[in-house]
């Protein structure tokens, strides 16, 4: 039963995000107003705003104009509500724990998405997302305030020092606030094997990409993409990379 909950809610909030990353590049407010056609600008009746049936059910194309869709709508709800379902099955005896994971799922979905479409972090996302960890991780505790704040300064640091040496080259403004923010969600240990992971991602995922030819050596490709998505391997499995890790090479 529960299952089936954290699915939906899942693909609710994903609905949400989706309308909130849109929104957000139109500068348009995130609260107020009727969700509308991207191409044709004409308001989404309520009956076609249920998330992925109704993409389904419209296959993929405009009520009024027969536009394509764009395909991020299904795939964020889906993505987002597999995620809270994982999250659940992780973690289904600790309410707060549980809700804390959806609240940095959401974000993190959220950052990633829209790193990998407009090539930004934002500080909109990423400052209220370190505000909620901060909260989230002193009031359930499982994370010491030590352990947080100085993976947050290690991690934040180790992008400043990296954004110095290159005078903002290699790296935006916004790598450092995810790093900060990555060591606010995790703490430092989890933190580390974050970092670690999202070079090891990075590598694996441009390599294939510049072996199949879809990017070249001078494509810049979102690093925070695979920041959030070492983040949220870590969320759940840090404890255990990190164990398997130690035990395979010491
Ligand atoms: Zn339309």
């Amino acid at each position: 039963m529960f299952y089936a909950l954290s699915l939906l809610i899942g693909i609710c909030i994903g609905s949400f995000l989706n309308a909130a990353i849109f929104r957000v590049q139109d500068e348009t407010s995130v609260w107020k107003g009727r969700s509308k056609c991207m191409k044709c600008q004409e308001p989404i009746g309520w009956q076609d705003l249920i998330p992925v049936v109704s993409y389904l059910r419209l296959r993929g194309r405009c009520r009024k104009c027969e536009q394509v869709i764009d395909w991020q709508y299904p795939v964020v709800e889906l993505v987002t509500g597999l995620l809270f379902l994982i999250a659940y099955v992780l973690t289904p005896f600790s309410f707060v724990l549980l809700l804390r994971n959806w609240i940095f799922i959401s974000y993190l979905v959220i950052i990633f998405v829209y790193d990998l479409r407009y090539m930004y972090i934002l500080d909109r996302f990423t400052i209220p997302a370190m505000i909620l960890a901060i909260i989230a991780n002193l009031w359930i505790g499982s994370i010491s305030p030590t352990s947080f704040l100085i993976g947050a300064v290690v991690l934040g640091g180790f992008f400043l020092g990296q954004f110095l040496l290159s005078k903002g080259t290699w790296i935006g403004g916004g790598d450092i606030r995810m790093g900060v923010l990555m060591g606010l969600m995790l703490g430092l240990e989890q933190g580390l094997v974050a970092l670690f992971l999202a070079y090891v991602i990075g590598a694996l995922v441009s390599t294939s990409l510049l072996i199949t030819g879809k990017v070249t050596r001078k494509t810049a490709i979102p690093f925070g993409t695979f920041l959030t998505l070492a983040t949220l391997i870590a969320l759940f499995f840090g404890r255990d990379l990190l164990n398997w890790y130690l035990h395979f090479f010491l």
